[in-house]
């Protein structure tokens, strides 16, 4: 068996699995993410609208409760100004009129409150519309953005397919063993098996690798291993 030769074809297996490495991740971890951190944000205004529906819902109430008030105490009064003429002393005309006179005291205070409390209910109004207009539109947003990256995902799909198909191809030609090497490192190794020896360092680990491990490399009698992170080691200028 040549070694340099399958060491070749690994690195060529390295090159396609860590893009299949990088695809997935952005698939299944980075997409998701992002969607959920979108979804989250939408949420949080859908509930402070609701908080703010709420609260209008009581001011309509509020203001329903006034307005019932209100005819009670205008209703008391038509009745006081009615019973006025059927009184014989003038005592008690007297005293009728002063309980309509506070009557209407009454009624006077409770239109100026109802008046401010439409004013304060009108601008809740303004405010809830602009509120749902500004929740409407982050939503479409939501949604464009959302379907954006369920569209990347398909996308990234078929190009990881793609590599895939092509890493089947390629691995048909690499001896056996050392397929079964590289594989287990793949799955082992956060998706790099293999690495440069860069400035006599690990490509992957920065370890030191010794003057006598690099002459081992350089003969390709036998896969190298880091001796830290366990990954298969080269030489970059042997395979320029
Ligand atoms: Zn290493």
């Amino acid at each position: 068996m040549d070694i340099k030769e399958e060491i070749r074809k690994l690195i060529q297996l390295q090159e396609l699995d860590s893009q299949i490495y990088s695809l997935t991740n952005r698939k299944d971890v980075e997409i998701p993410a992002e969607i959920d951190r979108l979804k989250k944000n939408v949420e949080e205004k859908k509930s402070t609208l609701t908080t703010f529906e709420e609260k209008i819902k009581k001011l309509y109430t509020e203001r329903k409760d006034k307005e019932l008030d209100l005819a009670t105490k205008e209703e008391n009064i038509r009745k006081a100004q009615s019973q006025l003429y059927q009184l014989k002393t003038n005592k008690e005309y007297k005293a009728k009129l002063l309980e309509i006179e506070s009557l209407k005291a009454d009624v006077s205070k409770i239109e100026d409150s109802v008046i401010r409390f439409l004013e304060e209910l009108d601008k809740a109004d303004k405010e809830l519309k602009e509120i749902k207009n500004k929740f409407s539109e982050e939503e479409k947003v939501f949604k464009e953005k959302e379907s954006k990256l369920i569209e990347e995902q398909k996308k990234l799909e078929i190009e990881i397919k793609s590599l895939q198909e092509k890493k089947a191809r390629l691995s048909c030609d690499v001896n056996k063993n050392v397929l079964a090497v590289y594989e287990k490192l793949i799955r082992t190794r956060g998706g790099i098996a293999i690495v440069p020896v860069e400035d006599e360092n690990c490509g992957a680990c920065h370890i030191r690798v010794t003057a006598q491990k690099i002459n081992e490399i350089k003969m390709y009698k036998e896969l190298i291993l880091c001796e830290a992170c366990v990954r298969i080691l080269w030489i970059k200028e042997d395979f320029e």
